[in-house]
């Protein structure tokens, strides 16, 4: 048998529930990995090694049956630092959360512990979520595993490097505007954001509630899939999740239509990410599929629209910390003082730019001319997809128009780091699903292609991209961790 932390989810599940390993002994190795592997990634910002050993040893006193009772048994998963646990901190990648720990777990939180996870840590992000790169943390930069010079991306680069690089075979992510999918297209892994309203938002860490989606983000189809199953559906404690409903089935037919917007491949794109998604469509045509060429007209005004409505919903969201309520607190001679330096203390400078721009397009005399058209523009967006999909079965992009760039690099032009967001960010204006699925290596890093589909069809997702990744056969391993 070869090391533990090779295995995807599900034959970690499969082998603890057969009763050829113990829990103890998969933990303990990927303890290891995390122990040799992460002092050069840095995608922990904190390790539970007790607590995921102990509940290990539990596990481990199961009989066979209880076991199989519970889906996540014996595999180990990372949550991504803006999700609250009671068991560990939660920092959001803020000084202003220091010290904070919250009373209660998020929902998804509880369904991994119910489903038999063994959560070994919380994953490093851009602060509040907000980036594309794991710079914006106010703790540390997370490395690309397949190179250590370049970014991870973000926001969830924590997660995403921890899973390329097999310190957990499965993590949770958030995704607001891409941070699934991009950090997913940068590290040569799956990862998948619901439709909006599928997974509880209940105990994450808000940064724009309209847009926020947990997800799923794993080495493979079938164990995003799993991951997924186990933290979708209704919670009364969140009133945007969506009543339980049965969701579509696959589409029932063998070559399904895709649909290829031609604005996903303008200008702006790496040639080697062309290619690589050109390649990867051809192994779809070859698969029998369709592909269709389709048009999104308002995809030029997805940045725009997604850069006013997250920074307007933040600058609400944000609003309490104060300073009072959790949290650092700074000294200061009265109570104005008091949230005024906080506030100025404890955010970084990006998350003070959102903040900035949001209350901007908010207020009075600004608010119909940002923030109202923008709303607007939203809903042309989504009737972009609601028209296509009346042709389509899904539609087929690639995740990010370029590949993993260095450290340092966009930094400081903010624009240039918004510009990557550009075929991400309409799924969250839209509130479909997407998934973005590893399709091959261009210069040595790790290039994304895309998958979308109308709302509620998550699980129609994975299908499609399954049949795909039986076709590419398995991604080569990250060299940086070899
Ligand atoms: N990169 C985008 C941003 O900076 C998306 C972030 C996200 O999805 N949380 O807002």
């Amino acid at each position: 048998m070869n090391n533990p932390w090779e295995w995807d989810g599900h034959e970690m599940h499969q082998h603890f529930t057969d009763g050829q390993i113990s829990a103890e002994a998969i933990v303990q190795s990927h303890l290891r990995r995390i122990d040799e592997i992460d002092p050069d990634v840095r995608a922990f910002l904190a390790v539970d090694a007790e607590g995921a050993l102990q509940r290990a040893r539990v596990q481990d006193a199961w009989p066979l049956a209880d076991r199989r009772e519970h889906p996540l048994a014996g595999i180990p998963v990372a949550v991504k630092d803006n999700m609250v646990t009671q068991s560990m901190p939660t920092t959001a990648g803020s000084k202003i959360l220091a010290g904070f720990r919250s009373p209660y777990n998020a929902t998804v939180v509880d369904k991994l512990l119910n489903a038999g996870a063994i959560i070994m840590g919380k994953t490093n992000l851009d602060e509040f979520a907000m980036g594309s790169s794991t710079e914006h943390s106010a703790f540390q930069h997370t490395k690309n595993p397949w190179d250590l010079e370049r970014v991870p991306g973000g926001s969830s680069g924590g997660s995403a490097a921890a899973v390329a690089a097999r310190m957990v075979p499965m993590a949770l992510g958030s995704d607001t505007g891409g941070s699934i999918r991009q950090p997913a297209a940068y590290c040569g892994i799956v990862g998948m954001k619901p439709t909006y309203g599928r997974v509880s938002r209940y105990g994450l860490i808000a940064f724009a509630s309209s847009l926020d989606q947990i997800g799923p983000m794993t080495r493979s189809v079938r164990d995003a899939r799993l991951l997924y199953r186990i933290i979708a559906g209704h919670d009364p404690h969140d009133s945007t999740s969506l009543n339980d409903i049965a969701e579509p089935p696959a589409v029932a037919r063998d070559r399904f239509r895709i649909g290829i917007p031609r604005e996903y491949f303008g200008e702006g794109m790496a040639p080697e990410v062309r290619d690589a998604v050109q390649r990867a469509m051809a192994g779809l045509k070859e698969l029998g599929h369709e592909l269709i060429d389709i048009s999104l007209p308002h995809t030029e005004y997805a940045i725009s629209t997604y850069y006013l409505i997250a920074p307007a919903e933040a600058s609400s969201n944000l609003s309490r910390y104060d300073g009072i309520r959790y949290g650092m607190r700074s000294q200061a001679r009265d109570l104005m003082g008091l949230y005024e330096t906080t506030r100025d203390e404890g955010f970084g400078d990006e998350v003070k730019r959102r903040v900035l721009l949001g209350t901007h397009a908010l207020s009075a005399g600004y608010y119909d001319a940002y923030y109202l058209t923008a709303q607007r523009v939203r809903t042309l967006i989504r009737q972009d997809f609601d028209q296509a999909f009346k042709q389509v079965d899904y539609i087929v992009t690639p995740t990010t128009p370029d590949q993993p760039f260095r450290f340092g690099e966009r930094d400081d032009d903010p624009i240039k780091m918004y510009l990557g967001d550009i075929y991400t960010a309409t799924a969250n204006l839209a509130g479909i699903p997407g998934l973005s699925m590893p399709v091959g290596l261009a210069n040595g890093l790790p290039v994304g292609l895309q998958w979308l589909a109308p709302p509620l069809a998550d699980l129609a997702l994975f299908d499609a991209a399954e049949s795909l990744e039986n076709q590419l056969g398995t991604m080569p391993w990250p060299v940086e961790v070899k």
